[in-house]
């Protein structure tokens, strides 16, 4: 179901849960801003989420009320994933989905890195 990104933090979402250590995932980079790990359905051959370590549930949420450094931490975590993952060469998309047309499903802000094959058109019709 999507979610209503004007709703407060929920700290039982389950990218909160494996920020606990509470679930599992495949991390590919962690420091003290951020965590990406591998998204459990992929839609391309690498799908990695990047997520702030901050309780944000969106980017406009993490834009209004992050500080500068968890701001700055967060951008380059995204950067340095897809620089230590070799994918600026090939190419790569990234997607942060805010709220219920976007049909964001887990409320917490999380940025989506496409890769691996040529990934088409920016929108479905
Ligand atoms: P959204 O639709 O909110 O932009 O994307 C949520 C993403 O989180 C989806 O791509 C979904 O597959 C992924 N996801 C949901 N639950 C889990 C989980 O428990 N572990 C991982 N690694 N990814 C998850």
């Amino acid at each position: 179901m999507p979610i209503d990104a004007t709703q407060p933090y929920d700290d039982n979402n389950i990218f909160a849960r494996i920020l606990r250590g509470e679930l599992p995932s495949k991390t590919v980079f962690e420091d003290e801003f951020a965590l990406a790990f591998h998204d459990i359905n992929p839609q391309a051959p690498l799908h990695i989420l990047v997520i702030p370590k901050g309780a944000y549930v969106s980017w406009d949420d993490f834009s209004a009320r992050a500080s500068d450094a968890e701001i700055a931490g967060f951008i380059r975590a995204v950067g340095i994933v897809a620089r230590d993952q070799g994918l600026v060469a090939p190419g790569y998309r990234l997607l942060a989905n805010t709220g219920l047309d976007s049909h964001q499903e887990v409320p917490h802000l999380h940025v989506h890195v496409f890769a691996g094959r040529k990934l088409g058109p920016l929108l479905a019709p």
